[in-house]
């Protein structure tokens, strides 16, 4: 089986217990369900990925996710990355990565971190307007993030933030409101923009999905919270995708990775398997759009790579569609050499 080229190791730490109550976590209605891993779990793990030849060991990183790795039992903790370590000491993988909460972070928990190679540390900043981190009871604030972002910067690990779309207090109609005449997408940027100034290596986008077992559950079927459209997300995500590439800031994700568990569990909000490939192909027609609007004749031909013609076409041809409604005749067609995402067109 050929090798993946940027494969990682994925092992997922639950934080069972947490005392945290984040509006959108359904982990104390899961909790004590999700098996903790222990040493000999990550060492099966590892050989399992080296044994399948998945992954190259020049670019595979163990990843441990679950978002609060920090914060989960110290002794705990050292033994997952212990077993870990042992694979980047003898060059299995390149490296470790792992992600948590903001105020989990400080200079002794990172040099623990760096003693056991972990390279990549990615912090859940969420939102980096207060108000709407204590209205999802996230228990931290901006100024955590911030904090914590210069201290593994600092430190000199690769830094990822994520934030989410859509949160309570981010949509139009949300109650207690403030600031009504916001937009989801201004408040979004809000966010982008504070992100954006920490200058992180990558970030990850999560519109908001509503989980049952969640106090977003209860505020929207209260009719409290009114979480945004698959197609308001995709809007609002797509002008963040576009604001952090002219930030040259790498987009590592968009969307929730697609899951049976969670599609079983999603009761509102934005959940959609290719969440991704949807703001993609708005991402496509707002260029083919700009190239369009200038030609007189309302004509144009658009290349672009091999690989991305159904993502510029759109899923069931959406793009098309809305460029024809608009007036427009586009074709759109394959060309080597053309860059991923980008666009060319005759002179
Ligand atoms: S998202 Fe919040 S409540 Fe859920 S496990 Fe993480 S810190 Fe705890």
């Amino acid at each position: 089986m050929a090798k993946a080229k940027h494969g990682n190791v994925a092992i997922f730490v639950p934080h069972n217990g947490c005392p945290n109550m984040c509006s959108f976590c359904n982990q104390r209605t899961i909790s004590g369900q999700s098996a903790q891993p222990d040493g000999e779990f990550v060492r099966k793990t590892c050989e399992d990925a080296l044994n399948s030849m998945t992954v190259d060991p020049q670019n595979a990183q163990i990843a441990f996710f679950g978002g609060s790795f920090t914060a989960i039992d110290r002794a705990l903790m050292v033994s997952l990355l212990q077993a870990a370590a042992e694979y980047v000491e003898t060059g299995k993988f390149a490296g470790i990565r792992i992600s948590t909460r903001p105020d989990c972070i400080d200079e002794e928990i990172l040099s623990i971190l760096k003693r056991y190679h972990v390279t990549d540390i990615e912090l859940g900043a969420q939102s980096m307007d207060d108000r709407v981190l204590r209205l999802n009871r996230r228990g931290h604030t901006a100024e955590d993030v911030e904090k914590a972002s210069r201290l593994i910067k600092q430190a000199g690990f690769s830094l990822g933030l994520q934030m989410m779309v859509g949160l309570y207090g981010e949509n139009r109609g949300d109650i207690p409101s403030e600031g009504a005449d916001k937009t989801l997408t201004e408040r979004t940027m809000y966010t982008a923009e504070r992100i954006a100034a920490l200058k992180p290596d990558g970030v990850r986008i999560y519109p908001t999905a509503v989980l049952k077992g969640t106090e977003l559950a209860r505020l929207f079927e209260a009719g409290v919270y009114f979480p945004p459209s698959v197609d308001m997300a995709v809007e609002c995500c797509a002008d963040v995708m576009e604001f952090f590439e002219k930030k040259n800031i790498t987009v590592l994700r968009v969307g929730l990775h697609a899951s049976e568990t969670v599609e079983a569990d999603v009761i509102a909000g934005v959940y959609h398997p290719a969440f991704r490939e949807l703001c993609d192909n708005e991402l496509y027609f707002r260029k083919i759009l700009r190239i369009v609007e200038k030609k007189a004749d309302k004509k144009a031909k658009i290349y672009v790579e091999p690989h991305s013609i159904s993502k510029a076409v759109g899923q069931k041809r959406k793009n098309i569609v809305r460029l024809s409604s608009l007036g427009y005749d586009v074709c759109i067609c394959p060309r080597e050499g053309v860059a991923a995402g980008e666009i060319e067109t005759e002179s």
